[in-house]
């Protein structure tokens, strides 16, 4: 099957970096959020990328202009009726990833695939929500997603071999390097990455250091490009408390209990860049 007509959901931080290099990748995309407002957010983000581009003159104006032509938004999930390929980058809820896959799965034509960016929920716990467990899978871009390079590849265990090699070959088509994952919560990445922020929360909780005390250690001593309460406010830190109860709960492991100041600022709204602030002030 060749993919023509690529859907996105949700025009978040994620979504809106998959949509962008998809159209860049030369394929016609249909982006959508549940309000108006959050898709125009999204197409604005990704012409402020785009503009960037052309002022460094890594991309041409008229290149640019195609790029835009090619992205349709969408508040209406319907739409997605013309999609060859779906990749859901919705809120990490998993009552609303049932709900959105129930639904594409009646909306979208037999042959099209339903892929999830999720971090950590279980691709066979989604797929089980669909009539065509065989035709999902997990696509997890990494943040941000036109700049990173890595696209992790979950299996669910009734993807079929031809739903994962369409979907490998479409993030190499993508400019991306992918590598296959099996289903447990948080695959590879989530797995290794976010107990680290945690224990990183931990530190802060517990005194052992200042915010920037405990990047500065990460980054000079680890030799990361980020610290780990920088990243977790990059991430979003509704998205790293989710992650860490569905490895919390999909491993029944103490070892993955989620610090309770991260649980304090989700419930203060502090979710990080996207709010203006998290362990660090955004203005
Ligand atoms: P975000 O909060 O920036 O965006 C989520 C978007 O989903 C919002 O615009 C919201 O309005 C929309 N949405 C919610 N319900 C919807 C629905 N029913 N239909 C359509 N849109 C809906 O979050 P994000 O950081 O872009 O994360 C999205 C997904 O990507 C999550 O599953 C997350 O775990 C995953 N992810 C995030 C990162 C990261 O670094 N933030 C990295 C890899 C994967």
């Amino acid at each position: 099957m060749e993919v023509r007509t690529f859907g996105v959901i949700g025009a978040g931080q994620m979504g809106n970096g998959i949509a962008q290099v998809a159209a860049m990748s030369g394929l016609v995309v249909v982006m959508n959020d549940i309000q108006e407002e959050f898709v125009q957010r999204g197409f604005n983000t990704i012409k402020k990328n785009l503009a960037r581009s052309v002022d460094k003159g890594k991309m041409s104006q008229e290149e640019m202009d195609a790029v835009l032509g090619r992205i349709r938004t969408s508040v209406n999930l319907t739409d997605m009726v013309v999609a060859d390929f779906v990749v859901e980058a919705a809120t990490e809820n998993e009552q609303i990833k049932f709900k959105i896959f129930q639904d594409l799965d009646n909306i979208c034509p037999p042959h099209a695939v339903l892929a999830t960016n999720t971090s950590s929920i279980p691709i066979g716990r989604i797929a089980g929500k669909t009539k065509r467990p065989e035709k999902v899978i997990g696509m997890h871009f990494m943040n941000p997603v036109p700049v990173m390079k890595l696209v992790e590849i979950i299996r669910g265990i009734a993807t079929s071999d031809e739903t994962f090699q369409l979907t490998w070959q479409l993030s190499e088509k993508m400019g991306k390097t992918p590598v296959l994952a099996q289903d447990y919560p948080g695959f590879i990445a989530n797995r290794i990455l976010m107990p680290m922020i945690n224990e990183a929360v931990y530190c802060l909780y517990h005194g052992v250091g200042t915010r920037e005390d405990i990047d500065t250690v990460m980054k000079l001593g680890m030799n990361h490009p980020m610290g780990p309460l920088a990243l977790a406010d990059l991430i979003g830190l509704d998205t790293c408390l989710a992650i860490m109860e569905t490895l919390y709960q999909g491993f029944c492991d103490s070892k993955y209990r989620p610090c309770p100041l991260l649980r304090k600022y989700v419930e203060a709204g502090w979710l990080g860049r996207k709010t203006g602030r998290g362990f660090y002030e955004y203005s």
